[in-house]
């Protein structure tokens, strides 16, 4: 153990400068080629590591890159994360990772996620150069997915896949603002309501027009009381468009919701109250269209699995002299994919705070710690972990 921590200590100012040079990398989902260039750093560090890397090219996005390296024992980890951003081209020239002077590290993604991206690295090459006995017995895989920010369409058969073929998860989302790693996440989806009415003239006609908007405003106020705080399940009409004009009765209106369950059998009872209403019309002539789906299945809470990896992370915590806690969260990750196929531990990352806004930064120096403990963990996951054995 305090080889690999020695090791780390030692690398210290190096892996900050090698955060440095992923963040002035731009790597906005839908700039394929900036993409690919950050691509490019992680996939050399990965072969460097030993590891044998595939590419999985997409029409749209940047390449997944997974890699893999083997170990002589059983067992075998998974760690998944994201490269793409929400920051467009540019981003990186204007506002360039910096650290201030209270120790906060800014640039764009380098807290979601790029800082468990080079916490996951360093980890890996103390374990190498150590030779230690976790690195040279557990088969380690990597799969960094170029499409997150976009909700991994195309990556998530990928996960999947190397989540089957593993005995554990880590997510490298970063930790919560107080540093809480995330053991939950409510399922989530997208849906969309169309209404169709008849036009008329609001002064000459009204009688003979039938308004989608004024349908679709009863609609809205039924759905948004399908929340329930108490339960978890949250329904949210996020967008509606509608109408021409304000003298002519609306004949069409649309709106996109937002749905939260922390549990499948949740999801489903609420879509089905939420057809229910969309069908239901409340001004005679109209008609409604209702579709969508779940994107992110459930991670429920209190997983053996998942409490598992807690109860490892936590001796690991107690090591370093570092108290973890876990929390559950709305918000989804490709851990909401692995979750529901192998034992699943999220938000490994550094710790900060506000993702996905340019005040976005990390506690600099939890770069560090949140490597040891990834470092740490492998260590106690590969010599306590037990694998179910199959049936
Ligand atoms: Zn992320």
């Amino acid at each position: 153990m305090r080889d690999l921590l020695d090791r780390l200590d030692g690398w210290r100012d190096e892996q900050i400068e090698f955060l440095a040079r992923l963040v002035n990398h731009d790597s906005g989902t839908d700039d394929v080629l900036d993409v690919n260039r950050a691509g490019a750093i992680l996939a050399e560090r990965l072969e460097g590591l030993g590891f044998a890397l595939r590419r999985v090219a997409t029409e749209r996005f940047g390449d997944h890159l997974v890699g893999e390296k083997p170990g002589t024992g059983p067992k075998r980890f998974l760690f998944v994360g994201h490269y793409d951003t929400v920051f467009r081209s540019g981003t990186a020239k204007q506002r360039p990772f910096h650290i201030d002077a209270q120790g906060r590290a800014w640039g764009p993604g380098v807290y979601d996620m790029k800082g468990g991206l080079a916490a996951l690295l360093y980890a890996l090459r103390a374990h190498r150069e150590a030779r230690s006995r976790a690195w040279t017995e557990t088969s380690v895989a990597v799969v960094f997915n170029a499409d997150e920010e976009r909700l991994s369409p195309t990556s998530r058969p990928v996960i999947e896949a190397e989540a089957k073929r593993a005995h554990s998860v880590g997510i490298l989302e970063p930790a919560r603002p107080g540093g809480e790693y995330v053991m939950a996440r409510k399922g989530a989806g997208t849906f969309q309501l169309e209404v169709s009415g008849k036009a008329s003239h609001a002064g000459l006609q009204p009688e003979m027009g039938a308004s989608a908007i004024w349908d679709l405003a009863q609609k809205i106020a039924a759905l948004h009381a399908l929340t329930d705080f108490g339960t978890g399940v949250t329904v949210n009409v996020g967008s509606v468009r509608g109408g021409e004009r304000p003298n002519v009765v609306a004949a069409h209106a649309a709106a996109e919701i937002d749905l939260r369950a922390w549990s499948q059998a949740d999801a489903d009872a609420a879509i089905a109250a939420m057809r229910r209403i969309c069908e239901a019309p409340h001004v005679a002539g109209t008609t409604a269209r209702f579709h969508g789906q779940i994107h992110f299945p459930p991670w429920p809470p209190g997983l053996p699995g998942t409490e598992r990896l807690l109860q490892i992370m936590r001796a690991v915590g107690r090591d370093l002299g570092v108290e973890v806690r876990a929390i559950k969260t709305g918000g989804g990750s490709d851990g909401n994919h692995t979750s529901a196929i192998a034992p699943t531990l999220d938000g490994m990352g550094p710790k900060g705070s506000r993702a996905h806004s340019d005040e976005e930064f990390i506690e600099a120096a939890t770069l560090l710690e949140r490597t040891k403990m990834i470092a740490l963990f492998l260590d106690r996951w590969a010599a306590e972990f037990e694998i179910v054995p199959p049936c």
